[in-house]
């Protein structure tokens, strides 16, 4: 595959260089540099996902609108009305984030993320990709900010921003986007897992060279066209596996992985079996993701295997397009379909959308309707930006979000104290329900109290986050520390 990158030595886009310059002139990062050092990174990181030459303009002038006396209509003059309208939507989504205001409009009642990604998506999916460029170079600059502000964008990275790289299967962006956050938001444990990581490398490297001499060897037998890599584990996708198996390293099989890249899917399936016919598969660890592709899009087949020397090795064999798509993800796409994908999706057409990026198509038209006030039946989306959170709704339609798995008592905790405190019963959907119930993905969720009612200890196993457990823990502490007098009323 040719990779082929935006002609960037363009007239328009040497233009939009000057005039961001201009613009720019006498503002300057925190860092010291030269304001335009940002926008000129992001073109650069634009350049590299192979976006469209709209899409780098739009990357250079994105702060323009927003930091300089620089007005929209300056560069929808310049640089016409598509330039213009990505320019809007990034600065939109900043300030949205900043102020809500301007979604606000659109939106009186919803002060949430989701919807206000989701607005930007239906407008141009390549706002986005943007967005996630300019966050990626503030990410790489981030040592000069102050330490409160840079856990701040970690922490949103973490849980905005490298989520959606991932929803997009842009997976190369993923790990850079979350290893550098959680370099932040905890440093001693990153440092303590990355070196976990290099150690075990280091110890398995031999073990891995006559591993790959051996496939090698086998394939090259059956004539298969292939090549052969190691692939390290992210240290941030490290910390969350192990978070899983309670901390127990030899229960992550995949440290260490060998990424087979083959010509066809016939030649993956060939690959497959001659792999499995020299180790031995371990038992429901093979997962085919070519027939049955994540939600993201992500095509591979993964299998865990023993080597007569007790090794554990992951293999994961995929096609070369494959692998494009699971590391470039949307923005590959663009490579393939280039503008027209966007004037398609403007028009509502979605035969040139791979069918694995239905789902934007889907965001899209619902953001529409948003827009236009209608009610939405959001139960009816089928995606999930967010794999590990659920949006629920408060009988009046604000948006609560909470982590998968969320109790009732996670809800009433997370509206007010107050009324997780005096919480007597719960309807979901209209209907009476308890308080062990599971919450969904858009369900409608009302609390009912009563004034009568004090917060049990048992209501402890009916909460999973922190946040519901320390109000309840807090309200619980007068009567169970018979020491101190109970406090009659509480803020
Ligand atoms: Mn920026």
């Amino acid at each position: 595959m040719n990779k082929k990158i935006a002609k960037t030595d363009s007239e328009r886009v040497k233009r939009a260089v000057e005039v961001a310059k201009n613009a720019h002139e006498g503002q300057f990062r925190k860092t010291g540099e030269p304001y335009i050092v940002h926008p000129l990174a992001v073109k650069k990181i634009l350049e590299e996902w192979g976006m469209d030459e709209d899409t780098i303009i739009a990357g250079i002038l994105h702060d323009t609108v927003e930091d300089t006396d620089l007005t929209l209509d300056d560069i929808r003059k310049e640089f016409g009305d598509s330039v213009a309208f990505l320019v809007d939507g990034v600065t939109k989504l900043s300030t949205a984030r900043d102020g809500m205001r301007d979604i606000d409009t659109y939106l009186p009642a919803t002060k949430d993320n989701f919807l206000r990604l989701m607005i930007a998506l239906g407008d141009d999916i390549r706002v986005l990709i943007i967005k996630l460029a300019d966050r990626l170079h503030n990410l790489r600059t981030l040592s000069a900010l102050p330490p409160d502000k840079q856990r701040k964008i970690a922490k949103e990275t973490l849980e905005i921003f490298a989520p959606l790289a991932d929803r997009l299967n842009m997976g190369l962006l993923r790990v850079e986007l979350s290893d550098l956050s959680f370099k932040y938001v905890d440093p001693r444990r990153f440092e303590e897992l990355k070196k976990l990581i290099e150690t075990r490398n280091k110890s398995a490297e031999k073990s891995l060279k006559k591993i790959e001499e051996e496939v090698t060897a086998a394939l090259k037998k059956e004539k298969i066209k292939f090549e052969l890599s190691g692939r390290v584990k992210s240290v941030y996708s490290l910390h969350k596996k192990l978070a899983k198996y309670d901390q127990n390293i030899n229960a992550v099989y995949d440290l260490t992985a060998l990424r087979v890249i083959v010509d066809d899917v016939t030649d993956c399936y060939l690959a497959l079996g001659i792999i499995h016919s020299l180790y031995t598969p371990m038992n429901g660890r093979i997962k085919d993701y070519i027939a049955m592709p994540k939600q993201n899009g992500y095509q591979s087949i993964h299998t865990t295997v023993i080597t007569k020397d007790k090794h554990v090795v992951e293999f994961q064999i995929r096609t070369k397009e494959m692998h494009e798509y699971a590391e470039r993800g949307l923005a590959a796409s663009f490579y393939y379909n280039e503008q027209k994908l966007t004037e398609n999706y403007k028009k509502g057409k979605i035969e040139h959308l791979p069918t694995n990026l239905l789902w934007i198509t889907e965001l899209q038209m619902t953001a529409a309707k948003l827009r236009e006030g209608k009610k939405v039946d959001l139960k009816k989306l089928k995606i999930n930006l967010f794999a590990d959170k659920i949006f629920v709704y408060t009988p009046k339609g604000d948006i609560i979000d909470l982590p998968k798995g969320a109790l009732p008592l996670d809800f009433a905790y997370r509206l007010h104290s107050e009324i997780g405190d005096h919480v007597v019963g719960v309807k979901i959907n209209g209907k009476m329900s308890n308080l062990n119930k599971k919450l969904e993905q858009g369900d409608i969720v009302e609390i009912l109290t009563s004034k009568n009612q004090t917060p049990k200890t048992s209501w402890l196993d009916r909460i999973i986050t922190s946040h519901a457990r320390t109000k309840l823990l807090h309200a619980l502490r007068p009567s169970t520390i018979p020491d101190r007098p109970a406090k009659k009323k509480r803020k």
